[in-house]
């Protein structure tokens, strides 16, 4: 037995992409979907979550979600360059809990999560579609 959904985007991977983007859609209003084909989102994780406080702060991610780090060295076999911060520049995600973060916000903003769904049919475009 098959069911019909109507939505203006529908959005393919909950991974950190997806789930912005269907949280920033359906904060505009969007009918959304996100589509996650593992059992919940962020089941696999497949970052170390260096990133910067900046994009932390933009994106609204709560404290409790990252470490700031304001020490840190880059390592090559032959090279090592560490850079200090006296205000932290830097953070470790807790990758887990920052992704569900995301995606339960934009459940709460009114996006549909299908988890263990899988997308397997590619949609056709017109031709005349695809040259506007
Ligand atoms: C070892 C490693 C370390 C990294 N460390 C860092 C780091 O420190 N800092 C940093 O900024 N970046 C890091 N990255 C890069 C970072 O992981 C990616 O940039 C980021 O995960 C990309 O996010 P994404 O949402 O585009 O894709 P992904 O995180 O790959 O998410 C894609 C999601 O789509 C789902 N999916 C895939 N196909 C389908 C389908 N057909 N139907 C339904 N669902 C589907 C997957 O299950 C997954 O949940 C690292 C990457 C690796 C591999």
């Amino acid at each position: 037995m098959s069911e019909e959904f109507q939505y203006d985007i529908v959005i393919v991977g909950g991974g950190p992409a997806g789930s912005s983007a269907a949280l920033t859609a359906a904060k505009k209003g969007m009918k959304v979907a996100l589509l996650e084909k593992e059992n919940s989102i962020a089941e696999t994780v497949r970052t170390s979550g260096v990133t910067w406080i900046q994009n932390i702060k933009e994106f609204g991610i709560p404290d409790d979600c990252f470490n700031p780090i304001s020490n840190f060295s880059f390592c090559s076999p032959n090279n090592e360059v560490s850079i200090k911060d006296s205000i932290p520049r830097a953070a470790v995600l807790d990758v887990r809990k920052t992704y569900r973060w995301l995606s339960n916000e934009a459940q709460k903003a009114g996006a549909d999560i299908f988890v263990k769904t899988t997308l397997k049919i590619l949609l056709k475009m017109k031709k005349a579609t695809l040259q506007e």
